[in-house]
């Protein structure tokens, strides 16, 4: 994960340009309240076993804490103080009336039964009880998280405060107060933001390649394939695919690795896998790095951070990256990608369209509404296309780049909204 040196490295020069103060970085630089402990969780076999965990909240100057849950081994104190960082930025630079906030547990949830994985996030809610609630911290689905364990993180809530508030947390299934089109929402909206991009660049893009097949991976190739796209490789923890033949069958591809656990050997094109690759499709197999290296007009990293280094920052031949996963792009090569005139489109504003559309759900929970999946992506596109097109003028105005101009916009609205 970039260490928070890089991200202040950014914020200081945003600084300058937004004019605000440096007694406003130096405020801003620290979260708030930094939760880290371990918390006891009953195994099948009846044995206890303690887990690591850290909260971050980092910032609430324009409305609740929001960031989401990560389940996941590799989870560090510091990695969850980037990441709400990050999105106390990212809920400002989309005027959404929330701050910024991440939670992490050190797990692999695939060693752990359901009834483990529920008994180890109750045991966390309980552990945080008194730090979250639809006006404190609102959390959400992130890494290894989903619906099923968002509606166990409401129930829990509900239990401890005797009051069902389902926006207490985001991401939860339709039938505990969702919405139509969260599971999607990250990757469309970064598909509106690429559309964008490819307007405003003039841009002639064909091919893609994703690294990460999972919630938001898994969308983003869904609608750029749906949209006339050709999404050329794809990958998983375990290895990846590329064909330079055709276009991958998202769907099928889906299913295949439904089928398999895997998305090696899901050669799909058109309702038809070649699972042995006889050569059809021209696929081979590629590893995570390799895929990253790939001839397409568009890299998509939507697996984990760190994916983008100074080692393979000059290998890319991508024109466009649009950073899906947070801190996917170690900012120090940011420069070298720059000046081989990659468009980088950062996370804070390709991947805003999660937390865009939790803002949405926790709307009509709070106003007992419900929207239907077409206005709520009618209303994502218009919010999200608004903020690239902000963020695209001032990067022209300013001639620095797309994520700079993203820290401009955010800090000028956290100033103005601040009480220093
Ligand atoms: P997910 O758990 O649904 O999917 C992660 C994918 O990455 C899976 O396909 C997994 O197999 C793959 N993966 C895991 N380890 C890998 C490795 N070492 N190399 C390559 N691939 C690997 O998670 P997600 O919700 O899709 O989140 C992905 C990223 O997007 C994260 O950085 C997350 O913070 C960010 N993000 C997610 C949302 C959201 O709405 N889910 C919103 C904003 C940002």
């Amino acid at each position: 994960m970039n260490s928070s040196s890089e991200i202040y490295n950014i914020l200081r020069k945003a600084a300058r340009i937004a004019k605000v103060p440096p007694s406003f970085i130096e405020k801003i630089s620290k979260p708030e309240k930094i939760l880290s402990f371990e918390f006891p969780v009953t195994l099948d076999n009846d044995r206890t076993k303690k887990f690591q965990s850290f909260v971050v909240l980092h910032n609430n100057f324009r409305g609740p804490y929001k960031g989401g849950i990560r389940f996941y081994q590799g989870v560090s104190l510091e990695e969850i103080k980037n990441l709400a960082t990050i999105m106390t930025f990212k809920t400002a630079l989309l005027d959404l009336p929330f701050g910024g906030a991440k939670a992490g547990v050190k797990v692999d949830p695939k060693t752990l039964s359901e009834g483990e994985l529920e008994r180890l996030t109750r045991g966390f809610i309980r552990a945080i009880y008194p730090e979250i609630g639809p006006k404190v911290y609102v959390p959400a689905s992130d890494l290894n998280t989903n619906s099923k364990i968002m509606d166990w993180v409401a129930d829990e809530y509900h239990k401890l405060s005797g009051k069902a508030e389902p926006a207490v947390v985001t991401g939860k299934s339709l039938e505990k107060g969702g919405i139509e089109g969260r599971n999607e929402a990250t990757g469309v909206g970064g598909f509106y933001v690429l559309e964008e991009a490819v307007r405003k660049g003039n841009f002639e893009v064909s091919t893609v390649a994703i690294q990460g097949f999972g919630n938001v991976g898994g969308a983003v190739a869904q609608v750029l394939s749906e949209n006339g796209k050709r999404v050329l490789a794809l990958s998983d923890s375990k290895g990846g695919i590329y064909i330079s033949k055709g276009s991958l069958d998202i769907r099928k591809v889906k299913e295949c690795k439904e089928e398999g656990g895997r998305i090696a050997g899901c050669y799909c094109v058109n309702s038809v896998c070649d699972l042995k690759n006889k050569g059809v499709f021209l696929g081979k197999d590629v590893t995570n790095k390799e895929i990253l290296e790939l001839p397409v007009d568009v890299l998509i990293p939507a697996s984990l951070e760190n994916q983008i280094t100074l080692k393979n920052a000059k290998k890319i031949k991508a024109k466009i990256i649009l950073e899906m996963a947070n801190g996917a792009i170690f900012l120090s090569c940011e420069p070298a990608l720059l000046k081989k005139r990659v468009l980088v489109i950062p996370d804070i504003l390709a991947n805003s369209g999660g937390v865009t559309v939790s803002y949405f759900e926790w709307y009509q929970n709070i106003n007992k509404e419900k929207w239907t999946k077409e206005a709520v992506f009618e209303k994502l596109k218009e919010k999200i296309s608004a903020a690239f097109n902000q963020v695209w003028e001032t990067a022209m105005r300013h001639n620095i780049s797309l994520r700079e101009s993203s820290y401009v916009l955010a800090l000028k609205k956290l100033k103005k909204d601040s009480t220093i």
